[in-house]
């Protein structure tokens, strides 16, 4: 019965078999494993019908050990103080692993969105704003939210709003929230950035020797067969990107259902049945399966849960039939069931690496608004021009012209979202390839690898700073 351990608890317990292989004092590991502080606001909203509404949020920040704290907000309808502590840990490890310079933090409104019209939203968001402001839980350098689960960019230009109306120092009040929206100092790629990031760590992983070794499958997302649970922010773009590279997505799960097709389902088209319809369900050329929870037991090469925490647990653990699940959602495998995977040989690419695209691409938001330049604008002529007078040198040497079309796109220089897609790509690359490094050095599983490396990041840096010997 692991899907009632408190999702902290899980937390804790893949740290505790990490921290168990290294040699550093208990004291410090169990500074690094506590959450250092949590807030609780209740709140009154006026609700459309003139009726007052006390809501209840949380900002937990879990890893002050380097400045800002980061995470994002949920808005969901059964979160808790214990969902928000376990989530805002696993950005300490996140942060750490990916080497984005924050301490870890999140956020959360226990609400069901569907039962809030938007200006209700809006009120509730701004007043939550107001709340962490008055607590000092905001700032550019103090606490910087983003989108979680059940917020977006509309979420957070009204955080960015509110914060910017109330502070008395407006100059950097941009960096206050990452996720915002382009015109109010968000980046371009930030949308689309944790999917993209959940690509890379399966290309990645995918490449691996000893993930092939242990799955039977070959290098290459082409052909995989894959099947996606939640089709919202992270669920869709980690299907499309995974479609684009050749993929085939055999089955989508959300809320109201599954659909399933041996032949591959074009996401597109789902997204537009869903909108006109209102439900994935009855999509023409795909058979319904029973229940939601029935796509994340077919038989697949990488299963993609995107939703939410607990859905692989000890219940359905020996049913799972995927090769590689890839942990887009945070804690979408409970402790005991990752330990069942793992006897099974299912490899787990492990969610603090998986879906750090997110807060990969937030870190260059946050920096973009603190240097007030778009990334690119200085230098993206500068290299145009560099680029065409090599090339016009090797037509010089080699007596041939180059076509205008092959040109153009030879001496391109880079703008704002190549330079944040080249980035988030090298960021999962290079944090695979330490992972890899980590799983050989102590004969781990790559989520111990994961914790390893970001124990070890957040303990050196209280040693240098001579908090602990
Ligand atoms: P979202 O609200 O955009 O999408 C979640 C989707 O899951 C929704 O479409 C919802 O209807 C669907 N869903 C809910 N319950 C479901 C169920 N039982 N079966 C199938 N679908 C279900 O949220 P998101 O931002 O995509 O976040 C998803 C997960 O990814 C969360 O665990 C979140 O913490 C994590 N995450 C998000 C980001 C980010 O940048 N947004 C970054 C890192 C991690």
């Amino acid at each position: 019965m692991d899907a009632v351990i408190p999702f902290f608890e899980q937390v804790n317990r893949h740290f505790d078999k990490a921290a168990r292989l290294t040699k550093y004092p208990p004291g410090l590991l169990s500074q690094i494993k506590e959450c250092n502080s949590v807030f609780h606001a209740a709140f009154p909203v006026k609700r459309d019908d003139g009726s007052i509404e006390v809501m209840h949020a949380w900002r937990a920040e879990h890893s002050t050990h380097k400045l800002p704290v980061k995470g994002g907000i949920r808005y969901a309808p059964h979160v808790s103080e214990d969902e928000v502590m376990a989530l805002a840990a696993m950005m300490t490890y996140k942060c750490a692993l990916v080497n984005v310079p924050f301490g870890g933090a999140k956020g959360a409104v226990r609400l069901d969105r569907t039962l809030y019209s938007d200006a209700e939203i809006e009120r509730i968001t701004r007043r939550f704003t107001y709340e962490l402001v008055c607590k000092n839980y905001i700032g550019p350098g103090i606490d910087v939210p983003a989108p979680d689960y059940g917020t977006g960019a509309r979420e957070m230009s009204w955080i960015v709003d509110t914060f910017t109306a109330l502070t008395k120092d407006p100059l950097d009040a941009a960096g206050c929230v990452t996720g915002k929206p382009l015109p109010l100092g968000g980046i371009r790629g930030r949308t689309e950035a944790t999917g993209r990031g959940v690509f890379y760590g399966v290309r990645e992983a995918l490449k691996d020797a000893v993930v092939q070794k242990t799955t039977g499958l070959d290098a290459g997302v082409e052909g995989k067969t894959v099947v996606v649970q939640g089709l919202g922010n992270v669920g869709y773009y980690a299907a499309r990107f995974l479609q684009d590279a050749g993929a085939r997505l055999t089955a989508l799960a959300e809320r109201e259902g599954a659909i399933q097709s041996d032949r591959g389902l074009d996401l597109e088209a789902v997204i537009a049945h869903r909108k006109q319809t209102g439900s994935i369900l009855d999509f023409p050329g795909a058979r319904n399966l029973p229940a939601t929870e029935a796509a994340l037991e077919l038989e697949c090469d990488v299963l993609v849960p995107a939703a939410l925490e607990n859905q692989i647990t000890i219940a359905n653990a020996d049913r799972i039939r995927a090769r590689i699940i890839a942990e887009a959602a945070n804690g979408p495998v409970t402790a005991d069931a990752a330990e069942r995977l793992l006897a099974r040989r299912i490899v787990m690419i492990p969610d603090i690496f998986l879906n750090s695209g997110g807060v990969t691409v937030s870190y260059f938001e946050w920096v973009k608004n603190l240097s007030h330049v778009r990334f690119g604008r200085m230098d993206k002529r500068h290299e145009e021009t560099s680029n065409l007078r090599i090339l016009r040198a090797v037509e010089e040497l080699t007596g041939q012209r180059v076509d205008a079309q092959r040109l153009a796109t030879a001496v391109a220089g880079a703008g704002e979202a190549e330079l944040v897609d080249s980035g988030l790509e090298d960021t999962m690359i290079a944090a695979w390839a330490e992972i890899g490094e980590a799983r050989a050095r102590y004969d781990s599983d790559l989520r111990t690898a994961a914790y390893l490396i970001s124990i070890e990041k957040v303990a050196q840096s209280y040693v240098d700073r001579g908090i602990f010997p």
